[in-house]
C-alpha cells in the first residue's frame, strides 16, 4: 500500500473538490494549480499505486477506464484534443505518489512538445 497522499484525502471525502466525473474506480476533478485552460486530474480510487506502471501491471483495465474517462473530459471541457500526462518519479516532476493522469486541453500548440 502506498502512503497517504492529498489524492487519498480526496477519494474518501476528508478535502473536498469539485468531482467532474466519478465511476466505481475513477475519480476526476479540476487541478488546483492548473497549467493549461482545462486541466483535470483522473485518478483511480485505490490508493494501492504510486505510478502509472504499477497500475498498469496490476489494474490495466482500471488504466483504461481513467483513459475513458479523460477523453470523456476533454470533449465536454474543450474539443476533445488533449495531452495525458503521467508523472513517474520525483525528477520527472511527480509530487503527489497516487497514480495520476493529466489532462490538458485547450489551445496548447505554443507549449507542444512537439512544436518547432
Ligand atoms: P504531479 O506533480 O504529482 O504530477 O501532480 C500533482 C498535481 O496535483 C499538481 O498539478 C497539483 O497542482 C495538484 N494538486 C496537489 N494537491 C492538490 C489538491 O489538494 N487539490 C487539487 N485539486 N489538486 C492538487
Amino acid at each position: 500500500m502506498a502512503a497517504e497522499t492529498v489524492f487519498g484525502k480526496i477519494v474518501s471525502g476528508e478535502i473536498p473538490v469539485e468531482v467532474l466525473a466519478e465511476t466505481d474506480r475513477v475519480l476526476a476533478f479540476p487541478d488546483m494549480s492548473p497549467q493549461a485552460p482545462v486541466h483535470i486530474l483522473v485518478i483511480p480510487k485505490s490508493t494501492a499505486y504510486e505510478n502509472v506502471a504499477e497500475l498498469a501491471a496490476a489494474e490495466p483495465e482500471t488504466l483504461a477506464e481513467m483513459i475513458s474517462v479523460a477523453n470523456d473530459l476533454a470533449k465536454e471541457h474543450a474539443n476533445g484534443d488533449y495531452r495525458l500526462v503521467f508523472n513517474s518519479g520525483a525528477t520527472a516532476g511527480q509530487t503527489v505518489f497516487h497514480v495520476h493522469a493529466h489532462v490538458l486541453a485547450g489551445n496548447l500548440e505554443e507549449r507542444s512538445l512537439g512544436a518547432s
